[in-house]
């Protein structure tokens, strides 16, 4: 028989509709001659239910929402070690549908999905998947970590401070004085997030309290950093085949946002037009090979696997500062991540498939 993908998107983290979006496109560009498509939905309240295929493709907007379930339905999905899912009633009292599955692409971004949880149960369960780990994607979801793991493989990030809700709440005296000596402005981030949800850049020191709030709405712990200014943005996408790691030319992101920088309305609502992406970017020989060994260097520093997207900022001077890592890049058919790799020679169809085969070879447990 075709092996079988699981496709489990939405999820209820704050990138719900962006993940319905992503699962669509991939539906849509999976070749399913050679796949069967098992769509899972997770819906915001964290319920779990079986998505044929074409409903998965009927997701495709951005404010996409999975329904919340009616009573009654069965929402349990059950995976199984062997290798099949399996939906149940809540009380588990009826079994419907197996399904077998050989693969599980979680396109899910953002907590419960980006940063290791799902990876783990897909570990326990013997189940194969494609991207990075457990370790890899709680490393890279999280900034904090992710600066202090790229800093001691001697990646070059830049200059920051992190605090938690309680720390803040304790003495945002003492937090605000830490953030001011970063030098304005700043940007505020969650510790875990990601489609630049809330983060907001800082140039007026009154601001600060209010960004501080917002960045501890979406975790109990934020990252505020020092503002980078004239520099270039400029991100490689990483993928990792038999032959080891393939890096594309470098895309540069060229924003004339309100907030001043690329913001979700910018990565996701392109038509507002506040956003140039040039695919590939215009740039030296020496610094595309600084970008590539950067690139390289940042995967293999958090242990990243199969995929992933590195972010990061060119100085005037040609130094490059590493933003970050995602392990799940924003992966619709215009997502940044597709559009380097299209620009590189892999159409978005084959970059599924090559994830997908890529996925499939590799051996189960410790790895
Ligand atoms: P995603 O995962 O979607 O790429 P994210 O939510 O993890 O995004 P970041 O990439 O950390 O967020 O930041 C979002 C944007 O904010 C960056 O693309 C850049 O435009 C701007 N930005 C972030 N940090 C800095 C900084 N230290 N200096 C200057 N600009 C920054
Ligand atoms: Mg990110
Ligand atoms: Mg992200
Ligand atoms: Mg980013």
């Amino acid at each position: 028989r075709r092996p079988s993908v699981a496709v489990v998107f939405g999820g209820a983290s704050s990138e719900h509709g962006v993940s319905c979006l992503t699962a669509a496109s991939v539906v849509r560009a999976l070749d399913r001659s050679r796949y069967d498509v098992v769509g899972i939905g997770i819906t915001p309240d964290g319920r779990w239910l079986r998505v044929e295929a074409d409903d998965v493709v009927a997701l495709a907007t951005v404010d996409g929402q999975l329904p919340s379930v009616p009573e009654g339905h069965p929402t349990a999905v059950l995976l199984h070690g062997t290798g099949a899912v399996q939906l149940a009633s809540r009380d588990l009292d009826t079994l419907l549908d197996p399904v077998p599955v050989d693969v599980a692409f979680a396109l899910l971004h953002g907590p419960f999905g980006e940063d290791g949880t799902i990876q783990g149960m897909f570990e326990m369960l013997g189940l194969r998947y494609v991207g990075s780990g457990v370790a890899a994607s709680a490393v890279s979801m999280d900034k904090q970590l992710m600066k202090q793991v790229l800093a001691a493989s001697g990646l070059p990030v830049g200059p920051y401070t992190a605090f938690t809700a309680a720390e803040w709440r304790d003495d945002p005296s003492a937090r605000l004085d830490a953030v001011l000596s970063l030098g304005l402005p700043v940007f505020v981030k969650p510790a875990r997030g990601g489609s630049s949800i809330g983060i907001s850049r800082v140039d007026d020191p009154d601001h600060l309290a209010a960004a501080v709030e917002t960045a501890l709405r979406h975790d109990a712990r934020c990252v505020v950093e020092k503002g980078l200014v004239d520099v270039r943005e400029l991100e490689c996408g990483v993928l990792e085949g038999p032959d080891g790691l393939e890096v594309t030319a470098a895309a540069e992101i060229r924003t004339r946002t309100a907030s001043g920088f690329y913001d979700f309305q910018a990565k996701y609502l392109p038509e507002a037009e506040q956003v140039e992406l040039l695919v590939p970017a215009e740039v030296d020989p020496v610094l595309a090979e600084r970008l590539r060994d950067t690139a390289v260097r940042t995967f293999r520093a958090v242990g990243a696997e199969g995929l992933a997207r590195v972010d990061t900022f060119v100085t005037a001077d040609g130094q490059v500062v590493v933003n970050e890592i995602n392990t799940m890049p924003g992966f619709t058919e215009h997502s940044m991540f597709p559009m380097v790799w299209a620009a590189s020679g892999v159409a978005y169809p084959e970059l599924v498939g090559r994830l997908l085969e890529h996925a499939l070879q590799r051996p189960l447990g410790l790895r």
